[in-house]
């Protein structure tokens, strides 16, 4: 008996042991017992699994309408005359377990403020996750640096550590790792490759929030870590974001930044302008929201923690589908999405694109994530214009091309199925139809062939 098989019986053991006796004496074909029993698939005509919607996103309890009016009346719509933006940032602060938080306008702003701040200036290069939102790429072109890109590993989601010494060249300055959906990278590896070669850590914490690394928050574990309260994020503020950190003076230099290069502690009134700045600041009303949305942040992620863990467990011995592995290190993912990789060879072939139609038409909800953005338009725009040439030789810029080859994350991206963080805040009957929904369609996979 093959290892597929054998899980597969342990799988039949825990979800039909009615007929699991005869199976396991191999008098009945597993297939063709469980496909009569699931019956034809919706997206051919049969009922769906599910005819119920998901949890809506955000929630919004009413609970801070009265703040928000307050705020709305008083005038002080900016954090330069409020409170509320200083109050989140130490709530915030104090949440992720680091002494200090600047919030921003937008997880994008976090990320520029940090790499700006950390010096990463035009010309420099940064090690770059590629499997993550383009905003992770954006940043670096938009400070003027290459984001040289190490691959994937497949099992964990996150960057590869033992692809980034290789891809450092004596202009990287920095690595920016991504906790993508998440999932938290293999921080001890980066850290030390980042120790050895001197360069700063940057961790895109955009979809982790309160995901943990040794018991540690993701965030807190480089030189400063960026968060995201977009809409769709597990806290949600419509905009904005933040960006977190121990040492006060770069802290201080991050908040200058952020508010036109104004002086702020430790960057002294030398001038009225003493450094080059911007204006990413936060305003009073999503401070608002961020406060009150903060008051469930912990229970959803305790919610999602314990439905994903039982999710995995309904669905890990399906032949053909791999859930998502921790990297070494991470004790706790945050789950803005549940990612598994669905392997059609064990599906009699049928494209990704098919299983994703054929389980949204059993009700469940599901996407196919990122595709290969290292070859996105923005790579070859960026590096053709006027500024890359005048900052980057001939010879870099052909042999950057040349190394932008990701197998590892082009096979991830053809393979990843995602669920949003918004179903795992369901409970064990939601988990039920999303595993149902799976494996309906693997007893039922010769009928979409
Ligand atoms: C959302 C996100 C960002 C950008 O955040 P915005 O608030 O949308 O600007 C950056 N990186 C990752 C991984 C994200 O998911």
């Amino acid at each position: 008996m093959n290892k597929t098989n054998q899980s597969r019986r342990q799988f039949m053991a825990t979800t039909c042991a009615g007929t699991v006796a005869a199976i396991a004496a191999g008098a009945i074909p597993a297939r063709a017992q469980m496909g009569k029993k699931a019956g034809t698939l919706a997206i051919l005509g049969g009922q769906p699994v599910r005819s119920k919607s998901w949890q809506s996103w955000p929630v919004w309890n009413r609970d801070a309408e009265e703040e928000m009016i307050s705020v709305l009346r008083s005038g002080n719509w900016f954090r330069g005359r409020g409170t509320k933006v200083s109050e989140f940032e130490e709530k915030y602060a104090a949440l992720m377990g680091t002494k200090r938080c600047l919030a921003t306008s937008c997880g994008t702003t976090a990320l520029l403020v940090a790499l700006h701040t950390l010096g990463i200036d035009a010309g420099d290069e940064v090690i770059v996750a590629p499997y993550t939102f383009i905003a992770t790429y954006n940043v670096v072109f938009l400070t003027k640096a290459l984001p040289v890109f190490a691959d994937t590993d497949q099992e964990t989601f996150t960057i590869n550590p033992d692809k980034i010494e290789e891809k450092i060249t004596e202009r990287t300055k920095a690595i920016l790792p991504v906790h993508i959906l998440g999932l938290p990278a293999d921080m001890n590896k980066i850290n030390a490759i980042a120790k050895k070669h001197n360069l700063v850590v940057i961790e895109d914490a955009c979809q982790a929030w309160l995901a943990e690394y040794q018991n540690k928050k993701c965030g807190t574990l480089g030189d400063l870590g960026c968060f995201s309260f977009q809409n769709s994020k597990n806290l949600p503020a419509g905009e904005g974001g933040a960006v977190i950190g121990n040492d006060d003076e770069i802290m201080d230099r991050c908040y200058s930044f952020h508010s036109c290069g104004r002086p702020y502690g430790s960057v002294k009134r030398t001038s009225n302008y003493p450094i080059v700045g911007s204006n990413r600041r936060m305003t009073e009303f999503q401070a608002v929201i961020l406060m009150s949305q903060m008051e469930r942040i912990e229970m959803d992620a305790d919610t999602r923690l314990e439905n994903a863990l039982y999710l995995t467990s309904k669905i890990k011995d399906i032949p053909g589908i791999i859930p998502y592995k921790l990297a070494n290190g991470a004790t706790r993912s945050a789950y803005h999405l549940y990612p598994f990789r669905y392997k059609k060879e064990q599906f009699d072939g049928i494209p990704r694109e098919k299983f994703l139609a054929a389980l949204k038409a059993e009700g469940i909800s599901c996407a196919g994530g990122y595709g290969p953005q290292n070859k996105d338009g923005l790579i070859e725009q960026a590096l053709n214009s006027r500024g890359y040439k005048r900052l980057f030789s001939e010879k870099r810029l052909k042999q950057y091309r040349e190394e932008n080859h990701l197998p590892d994350n082009d096979q991830l991206c053809k393979e990843a199925v995602w669920f949003g963080q918004n179903m795992l805040l369901g409970d064990k009957k939601d988990m039920d139809d999303i595993a149902n929904g799976i494996l309906k369609i693997y007893e039922n996979r010769d009928s979409l062939v």
